[in-house]
């Protein structure tokens, strides 16, 4: 089974549509891996997270086929993970009722969709809150409610399969210690991680950047979470996460080299 990042970007993307920065700069001119999109995941081809404003260009750029959607798992509110508006207009006309999707969310998330009606294909809702485990063909997924905003329950995403486990943690300031001990000794070989300060941390500011993301790893390592093989991958890139652009982090994550940059299209092998 595959796990693929759709978009690796914060919620402007790379290059900003108005933005002039090196970063965007640089972007513009050399494309490929530099370009980031807002970020949300897909996993086979059936379960989706998030459902943000550059889905659809991701599935046609990218290639997958969410004729074959089964599940959608958001992690918040904020439109650049979701859409309650676009998943409808995708839906138009569609009349594929033997589709049956269902999305999870929070509150918040299921209040924003409540007032759309009449899907093109047969949409479920389920509450999700932190703690929670929904299993299906061999594989859990866990919710994990995270430090981000206060306005609402904010989910991480921990993903068991038979094989590798993923942890999607976009959007998170340090993790609260509920979250800690939902992970203890449960492991996780790729953990895809907000990297939105880059290699400095703002305080308080829901997003982290190397320091912050540094203790938050260690701690995870110490509880047999991260082993020294767990591939840390920094996520939810911002153009203000200077130095960009490049594909390697550029600090060492102490004694391990697998911390490195996600881009737009990457994918892992969770067998
Ligand atoms: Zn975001
Ligand atoms: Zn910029
Ligand atoms: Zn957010």
């Amino acid at each position: 089974m595959k796990f693929m990042v759709c978009g690796s970007g914060d919620a402007v993307g790379i290059p900003g549509l108005f933005c002039r920065c090196p970063v965007c700069v640089s972007a513009r001119e050399n494309g490929g891996k530099e370009r980031r999109s807002r970020t949300g995941y897909l996993l086979g081809d059936a379960v989706k997270f998030d459902f943000g404003p550059d889905t659809a260009m991701q599935a046609r750029e990218l290639g997958f086929d969410l004729t074959k959607l089964r599940r959608i798992f958001i992690t918040h509110s904020h439109s650049d993970h979701f859409g309650a508006e676009e998943l409808w207009n995708q839906t138009l006309g569609v009349s594929a009722p033997e589709q049956i999707v269902t999305l999870y969310g929070n509150t918040e998330v299921l209040k924003q969709l409540a007032p759309y009606r009449n899907f093109g294909i047969t949409l479920q809702t389920q509450l999700l809150r932190s703690g929670e485990t929904v299993s299906f063909d061999g594989i859990r997924v866990t919710a994990i409610a995270t430090d981000h905003i206060p306005t609402e329950e904010c989910l991480m995403y921990l993903i068991e399969t038979p094989g590798k486990n993923v942890l999607i943690a976009n959007d998170s300031d340090r993790f609260p210690e509920s979250a800690f001990a939902l992970l203890k000794n449960r492991r996780v070989d790729h953990i895809f991680i907000d990297a939105t300060w880059g290699v400095e941390h703002r305080e308080h500011q829901g997003h982290m950047g190397l320091p912050a993301i540094r203790e938050i790893v260690a701690r995870l390592r110490r509880q047999n979470t991260l082993t020294p093989e767990s591939h840390i991958w920094a996520v939810h890139v911002s153009h203000l996460a200077a130095p960009l652009p490049c594909t390697k982090f550029p600090a060492a994550l102490d004694d391990n080299p697998c911390m490195e940059w996600s881009y737009d299209g990457l994918t892992v092998d969770l067998v």
